[in-house]
């Protein structure tokens, strides 16, 4: 195998479609098109209103076995599947999250696909493309501001000064602004208190942003972010502080879906990119309304393994999208289904440790109830699982064989996937069998119904999805729950804060770990976004940077490029 040129070379050297050509793929019209520079558009919301010829798209997601810290390619798989159905005449679009800035300049590098699968521009992508994310960051911290002067002017509301929950926002991978104390100086520079910031990607405006089905929706759900609690535990809203209509003032060209062009020149759509560990991790619903009225199929990522990202695609934003899924690919990887062995440490940052690299179809067989358990968490929803085998190039077909043969037994159906080395032609045996997986009907169904109590279905992800024999709720969080419930908040979903190194609670338990019980620590509720979400384990909403943070690597060339994204 020789060596690919890095993900910045290969994006560079692409020569882009005009973007009224990529809109054209999609029948969507050069005046629905508002252009942001060259090579990026935002989408008008006024094709949601117009009649077309097409029917709804074939709607597959694509997830993962419980992944390495390296990542085991769900976006580089989206590309290359939607690059695939292209090459096969197919009209396919790919939706994806907008990568956080913070990360680029930590340990990333990009994060726009990888080899001949990736979105172009990634420069525009990776940075600031639409300036969604400063929009997000300047309606969060406008609604802190306001926190903050009501406070100074008298406090009417009755806010308690201890339990105000809506902190600031930055998309800076920042450790020192985690805690921080406002206020501080003079009588008239405000109240002093304790607060923090976190990174623009947990904002909870982010999440609502990326489940808003309209501008109408989206102002109602600002209004009803809760923002802290009076001393005798009333919430208070957004709207409380008549905040909302300035923030959904801000955000209101955020909500359209921004478009740009896979390698090969087919239409992808990025859009929104809320934190896959307190939020849901996946692209917005408005970018997927739009997709599967105007194409054949749609493709999509939700973040992280089956257990977290696909649970929460399913059961949050399939329901308030009402959108109906037709597959599920499931990525996995030699090297993971390795590192499930238990044989392994994989450290991120770190090589490879050598006995990965060596051919050894045992190692990946005792790693095989991991992926058994993903195949399984998809078919609890009703939905085709497809396992999509990614493959390396430091790969051995005989390991690949231990995969295929695992999925025979599994009755999934399964393709070695190539579209890294050698883009949409490498998974057209891929695009196959998702095709044919979508004529399969789907008997798509939700884990839970809301009207059961938020504990039972944070139970219930637990056991049926996670393999928990159970939850220990602490008090405080059995305390918070009930009075949510109180609030009036208990028909929200759930989604849960846990590792996503590990179908269990705890990232050093590999395979598929059975005999335990998933500790609840906290719940927090984000109304506004529309759900409650329960903490186990460690939970950092601001990252920090590592020694040598890739900002380092990164620099201007002589003509105006950039170096070091990738
Ligand atoms: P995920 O979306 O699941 O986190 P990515 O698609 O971003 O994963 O891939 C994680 C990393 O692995 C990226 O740096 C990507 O370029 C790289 N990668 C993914 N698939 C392959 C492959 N088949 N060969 C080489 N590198 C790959
Ligand atoms: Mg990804």
């Amino acid at each position: 195998t020789t060596a690919l040129p890095t993900d910045l070379d290969i994006a560079r050297a692409a020569t882009l479609r005009p973007m009224d050509d990529v809109a054209a793929d999609l029948t969507i019209s050069p005046n629905h098109l508002e252009p942001y520079g060259r090579d990026v558009a935002k989408i008008d919301l006024a094709v949601l209103d117009e009649p077309t010829q097409h029917h709804t798209a074939k709607y597959v997601v694509v997830t993962a076995i419980t992944p390495t810290p390296l990542g085991e390619g769900k976006t580089t798989t989206v590309v290359g599947l939607g690059q695939a159905l292209q090459r096969l005449g197919e009209r396919a679009v790919v939706t994806l999250r907008q990568p956080s800035m913070g990360p680029t300049f930590g340990i990333k590098g990009g994060a726009a696909g990888g080899g001949y699968s990736q979105v172009i521009p990634m420069e525009r992508l990776n940075l600031h493309l639409t300036g969604d994310f400063h929009a997000v960051t300047a309606a969060h911290n406008l609604l802190a501001a306001m926190v903050d002067n009501h406070l100074h002017h008298g406090n009417a509301l009755g806010l308690d000064i201890r339990n105000i929950t809506w902190r600031r926002v930055l998309d800076v991978n920042d450790r020192a602004l985690r805690h921080v104390v406002v206020g501080l100086g003079a009588r008239a520079d405000g109240v002093p208190r304790e607060t923090g910031f976190d990174i623009t990607a947990a904002s909870e405006v982010m999440v609502l942003l990326t489940l808003a089905t309209s501008l109408e929706d989206l102002r109602l759900r600002l209004g009803r972010i809760v923002v802290g609690y009076t001393t005798d535990g009333k919430s208070v809203t957004a709207d409380d502080l008549g905040a909302a209509g300035a923030m959904a003032v801000i955000l209101k060209d955020a909500l359209k879906p921004n478009l740009l062009q896979t390698l090969e020149g087919g239409p992808a759509i990025v859009h929104c990119g809320p934190f896959g560990n307190i939020a849901t991790g996946t692209s917005s619903v408005m970018a997927d309304l739009v997709a599967i009225r105007r194409a054949d199929y749609v493709v999509t990522e939700a973040g992280f393994g089956a257990d977290m990202g696909a649970e929460r695609f399913f059961d949050v934003k399939c329901r308030v999208g009402g959108l109906v899924p037709d597959a599920a690919v499931i990525v996995a990887t030699v090297r993971a289904l390795k590192a499930h062995s238990g044989r392994f440490r994989i450290r991120p940052g770190k090589p490879l440790p050598e006995g990965l690299l060596t051919e050894s179809p045992d190692d990946v067989e005792a790693g095989i109830p991991n992926l058994e358990q993903h195949i399984a968490i998809i078919r609890r929803f009703g939905i085709e699982p497809v396992v999509a085998i990614n493959a390396f190039p430091e790969d051995h077909p005989s390991e690949h064989d231990v995969v295929r043969a695992a999925c025979e037994r599994l009755g999934a159906r399964c393709a070695v996937t190539r579209h890294v080395a050698e883009g949409g032609a490498g998974a057209e045996e891929l695009a196959e069998v998702v095709m044919e997986a979508c004529e399969q009907e789907s008997h798509f169904d939700f884990l839970y119904p809301l009207d059961l109590p938020l504990a039972d279905k944070i139970e219930r992800i637990a056991t049926q999805v996670y393999g928990a024999d159970g939850i220990d709720l602490s008090p405080a969080a059995a305390k918070a729950l009930r009075e949510y419930e109180d609030l009036g908040f208990g028909d929200l979903p759930v989604v849960i804060a846990k590792t996503h190194l590990s179908l269990s609670s705890d990232p050093t338990l590999l395979g598929a770990p059975r005999g335990w019980r998933m500790p609840v620590r906290e719940v927090r509720a984000a109304v506004g976004a529309g759900y409650v979400y329960a903490i186990c384990g460690d939970m950092n909403t601001m990252p920090g940077l590592p020694t040598s943070p890739n900002a380092e690597r990164i620099d201007l060339t002589e003509d105006g490029g950039v170096v070091g994204l990738s």
